[in-house]
């Protein structure tokens, strides 16, 4: 069913420079052609209070359900134009065209009128949405993993008030510090002893009647959405079922494999092991050369064994350094007659951590050099020959050593520890160096399953203090989640946001492209392959209105149907006059700010432009660009955020699929025998807005190259 808006109310600005650019009068007969308009009216000043009261008085007393507010951006003046339970539409008189179009010229009112009438109709075409609203929620929180993420998670999620289930699968709490000898120093905390600190954790822990703690517990299974996701624990031999509102994963690290650096010979050395393994050693008082049991006196340390290395782990772990200056103070301490090496790429000792680094350097039997080892080899003696290059010296060297050390990175544990029950796999779907963090930029801690977080060393390499920030960030989020589940609105990006994807289902033909498409896992599938959606999981990007070849896919207030009337409301100039009609189709994430950054600046664009803003370029559906080209638009850009291994997409793939999805899109422009330069992408950061003026002139020239569209007079 197609919703609509059919007591609307416009209200124009003429505030702001617009009515200086604009004949604001003949906006007021614009609207007044349409019969579902019921009220119009135009202020100097229409955030005030005093006329943002009217328009609530005006609601109120005529029954209005749609209300058009044409003046500035979407993006400013969002608490003023607040109202409840109508749908709002900004048309944006302001960035949109008084700031960049020529003050009083033809094409401005031209594109002034068109917005405004473009903003009429997707009003008739759109309702105020219903929240999804779920009954039976559960505010509790899952956490996977017993390390000091998880830990730190559970404790602060208790502090604010939310039952905690803590799963860790050995039989006690701690992880990696059970194996550490000491620790490097946490800010706020003066010891570096971590026992002492791991037992004041625990008995914090201990004393929290918010926390359920289960050791020797292994989750089985996820199944259901945010608010109402039901698991299955394996909790020693029995089996328990738990209903949680939000799921942290916490499960943390191991050492990347050494054997795989074969130019160092891990497996071939037996005096040479890791930075854990020399830790554990000392931890369990003595330092010895694994292959003779002596103690050793040359002790050297190779950095970076394989890190930011395209060949093993292109990323830098963060604490592999710190930790060799500390393992190298310590061993220094214990075995004063010990010389230390410290072989280097470049040594990153963040924060206030550079005092670990002026020590070591005080110390002169620790030597530190920058190099590249090339290799390491038995010596005649039975010792290691360690072969560096690129020295300081500018010459290759060599140095003998009875242990050598290989700091080597860290790897995130398999998220398919969640044994999630979801159509698209068990895990999460990982993203940059296999990290399951779904956006580095903006989302830190969410993952591309909506509900479940990412805390600690699984989401990015870190130490001990950073996984505690770590876990309070996705504690707040999974606290967000939970709560915004009850009020039936979305989380991040569109947050608040409560509409939700409606499928009309008896024309669905199981193409399945929804549930392959939506980057989010939202849909899971019936045996005979229909979607099944799970309102709760979805982000509200649109992404699967975009695939849907049958289109029955739409939002109460995002619909393939509003969309469309929005493009043939546009006035088409005649092919005679040679002005070309372009029209963009502008993600609101990015370009769109963009764009009113264009206009905060007072860039000039061109008035033959017309714009759509759009959830997700990845939204668009095919039939949106048939219908322009149809309507006799000459050229349509889609604007969109950039793809690719830095991708700044708030929905992931949105771009991604937009790339894909051009095959199609020049198969249509075939069928309808265009030119292929009709439809053009472009990919643009919100700090690029200078480069928007040209984009739309080159555009334009290409448009002026192949001529208009010949469907322009029909
Ligand atoms: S593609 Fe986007 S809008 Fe569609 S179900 Fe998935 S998250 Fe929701
Ligand atoms: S994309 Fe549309 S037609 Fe295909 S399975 Fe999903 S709802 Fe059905």
């Amino acid at each position: 069913m197609i919703a609509a808006s059919e007591n609307i109310g416009v209200y124009i600005c003429s505030g702001c420079h617009i009515g200086q650019s604009i004949h604001v009068e003949s906006l007021e007969a614009v609207a007044g052609a349409y019969p579902a308009v019921k009220k119009c009216s135009v202020s100097e000043n229409l955030c005030s209070s005093e006329s943002c009261r009217k328009i609530a008085a005006d609601i109120r007393e005529g029954g209005l359900d749609g209300v058009v507010i044409a003046a500035c951006s979407h993006r400013v003046a969002a608490e003023a134009f607040h109202f409840d339970e109508v749908f709002l539409e900004r048309v944006n008189l302001r960035e949109g065209v008084a700031w960049i179009m020529e003050p009083g010229d033809e094409n401005t009112q031209v594109a002034a009128e068109d917005y405004l009438r473009m903003g009429i109709e997707r009003t008739m075409y759109s309702a105020h949405p219903e929240p999804y609203l779920i009954k039976d929620l559960s505010s509790d929180i899952l956490v996977l993993g017993g390390g000091i993420s998880g830990i730190q998670c559970a404790l602060d999620a208790s502090r604010a008030g939310y039952r905690v289930h803590l799963v860790e699968k050995e039989e006690s709490l701690g992880g990696w510090l059970n194996r550490l000898n000491d620790i490097i120093p946490i800010p706020g905390y003066p010891k570096t002893d971590p026992q002492e600190f791991l037992k004041e954790k625990l008995d914090e822990l201990g004393a929290d009647p918010g926390v359920h703690i289960l050791t020797n517990s292994t989750v089985k299974s996820i199944e259901g959405e945010p608010g109402q996701f039901t698991v299955e624990i394996s909790w020693g031999k029995k089996k328990i079922k738990q209903v949680v509102g939000s799921v942290i994963l916490a499960n943390g690290w191991k050492p990347y494999d050494a054997g795989k650096l074969t130019h160092l010979g891990y497996n071939k050395h037996k005096d040479m092991i890791t930075q854990i393994e020399l830790e554990e050693m000392v931890k369990n008082g003595r330092v010895a050369r694994p292959s003779d049991g002596k103690t050793p006196e040359n002790i050297l340390f190779i950095q970076c064994a394989g890190s930011r290395d395209s060949e093993h782990l292109p990323y830098c772990s963060n604490v592999c350094c710190l930790t060799s200056l500390k393992q190298a103070l310590y061993l220094r301490k214990q075995y004063p007659d010990t010389n230390v090496f410290i072989i280097y790429k470049d040594i990153r000792t963040p924060g206030k951590n550079e005092h670990y680094y002026h020590e070591v350097q005080r110390d002169n039997r620790i030597f530190l050099t920058k190099g590249k080892v090339s290799s390491v080899e038995k010596s005649g003696s039975g010792q290691l020959r360690v072969v560096v290059d690129e020295s300081l010296f500018d010459e290759q060297i060599g140095i003998t050593a009875d242990l050598v050390v290989a700091a080597t990175g860290m790897v995130p544990n398999a998220s398919e520890d969640l044994h999630l029950q979801y159509r698209q796999g068990e895990g999460l779907p990982e993203r940059k160096y296999g990290f399951p963090d779904s956006h580095f930029i903006c989302f830190p801690y969410e993952t591309q399953r909506t509900g479940i977080y990412a805390a600690g060393s699984i989401r990015v390499p870190q130490g001990i203090s950073d996984c505690m920030e770590d876990a309070s960030g996705a504690v707040v989020k999974a606290i967000q989640s939970i709560e915004s589940v009850k009020r039936g609105e979305a989380v991040h990006p569109r947050s608040g946001d409560r509409s939700f994807p409606d499928l009309y289902m008896l024309r669905c033909t199981d193409c399945k492209r929804c549930t392959e498409e939506c980057p989010f896992g939202a849909y899971d599938e019936t045996e005979k392959g229909q979607p099944l959606p799970n309102p709760a999981r979805c982000r509200r990007c649109g992404i699967c209105m975009g695939s849907c070849p049958e289109r029955i896919i739409s939002f109460d207030d995002y619909s393939i149907h509003a969309v469309s009337s929005m493009i043939k409301s546009v006035s088409m100039p005649e092919e005679s006059s040679a002005i070309p009609r372009l029209l963009a189709f502008v993600c609101e994430n990015d370009a769109y700010p963009a764009f009113d950054m264009a206009a905060l600046h007072r860039l000039r664009i061109s008035p033959y432009l017309r714009i759509i803003p759009v959830r997700c370029i990845g939204s668009i559906n095919k039939i949106w660009l048939s219908d322009a080209l149809s309507a006799g638009f000459d050229g349509i850009l889609q604007i969109g955020c950039k793809p690719g291994e830095n991708y700044q997409c708030h929905y992931i793939t949105g771009s991604e699929l937009m790339e894909t999805r051009s095959e199609n899109i020049r198969e249509t422009l075939q069928t309808m025998m265009l030119e292929p330069e009709r439809i053009h992408t472009e990919f643009l950061e919100i700090d690029e807005y200078k480069r928007i003026p040209e984009i739309i002139e080159e555009y334009l020239a290409v448009i002026g190259k192949i001529g208009p569209n010949p469907f322009k007079d029909m």
